[in-house]
């Protein structure tokens, strides 16, 4: 029988609660049935609306966020889109800082929300121009602010136990045996991975890690080394942070651009969904953990993954020939037929 989702009473209630399709072409690639948690269907169109609403949530608990604050962070900008629109709905300003390689489209969004953007120029973690550090000593120099702390800040992780992990256990009917997704600030892989191992602690976790990321060799072999790179926006993470630390990780992926542009591609053309890119690298990772799981001989395996946003935040990328053929990028064929 068809339920129609119950009303809710603020719009901060729509954060969450995403719905779980399942995938026909990676179920059929991968000989098992794979299944996609709808993070796009968020309001602010990614995962990162979680994540927002509950390091904000807890700032205001702990007494440091009080009525007219600014919330400060930085973030490669789904995380800003988040803290934006839960801001706005709270009262808060909001400040982001983002590295000024980042998509035009979420750039144009955060302004359109209202929050200040400051872009600079993308550089490693330890250097202190950094968009996470200015934006922490901008957090410190400003009256009546907090710092977010994504990467580092374990509310982040929470949203995921409490929310996401818990949603697939109770979508799946507690018939889960593996699930993937990539680190940014690894407070997804984490905390869906801590939160679906309190329930069962069969269910396979594996990390799916783009190029140019450090965990694959990590977990692999206990030594943080990246090797390439990758073009995907809001994944690829160089250390162990705070959401890291203690994630249960049992088997790890990696996975190229060109691998998930396959799945976003296909995913697009023969099943209407229209995702960024590290969408498609979670889904090429499911469909490896999925092959995995059958070649073992466990029976009818079900794995999950995250289609962590929309892929109309990339028109200007992804979906843009010039911007594909300069990256060196296979470009999608329906995009260049005239
Ligand atoms: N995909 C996209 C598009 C993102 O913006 C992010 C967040 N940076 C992630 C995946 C990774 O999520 P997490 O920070 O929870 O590791």
């Amino acid at each position: 029988m068809m339920t129609a989702p119950k009303p809710l009473g603020d719009t901060l209630a729509l954060i969450g609660n995403t719905p779980l399709v399942r995938l026909a072409g990676p179920s059929a690639a991968a000989g098992c049935d794979i299944w996609g948690k709808c993070e796009f269907a968020n309001p602010g169109s990614s995962v990162k609306d979680r994540a927002a609403l509950y390091m904000i949530r807890d700032a205001e608990e702990r007494g440091e966020l009080k009525p007219g604050g600014t919330v400060i962070e930085g973030t490669a900008g789904n995380t800003g889109i988040g803290i934006a629109l839960v801001a706005n709905a709270l009262g808060y300003k909001t400040v982001i800082v983002m590295p000024d390689n980042q998509s035009q489209e979420k750039m144009d969004t955060l302004r359109a929300l209202g929050a200040r953007l400051e872009t600079v120029p993308p550089t490693k973690y330890a250097d202190p121009c950094h968009f996470q550090h200015v934006s922490r000593r901008m957090a410190e120099e400003t009256e009546g602010a907090i710092w977010a702390g994504q990467f580092d800040n374990t509310a982040n992780r929470r949203a995921h136990i409490e929310g996401t992990a818990k949603e697939l256990w109770e979508q799946t009917g507690g018939k889960i045996d593996g699930f993937t997704c990539a680190a940014g600030t690894g407070g997804t892989i984490a905390g869906v991975g801590m939160g679906l191992k309190e329930k069962n602690p069969e269910v396979r976790i594996a990390l799916t890690d783009p190029h140019g990321a450090a965990l694959y060799n990590y977990y692999a072999h206990g030594e943080l080394k990246s090797e390439g790179s990758s073009v995907a926006e809001g994944i690829g993470q160089g250390r162990i942070t705070a959401n890291l630390e203690g994630a249960p990780i049992d088997t790890q992926f990696r996975i190229s651009d060109e691998e998930g542009l396959v799945w976003v591609g296909r995913l697009l053309r023969e099943e209407g969904l229209c995702l960024g890119l590290s969408s498609g690298i979670n889904v090429a990772g499911a469909v490896e953990l999925g092959r995995q799981l059958v070649s073992e001989g466990r029976e009818n395996p079900q794995v999950a993954t995250m289609l962590c946003d929309t892929g109309f935040r990339y028109l200007s990328t992804l979906y843009n020939p010039a911007w594909l053929s300069e990256k060196g990028l296979p470009v999608f064929d329906w995009l260049t037929d005239t």
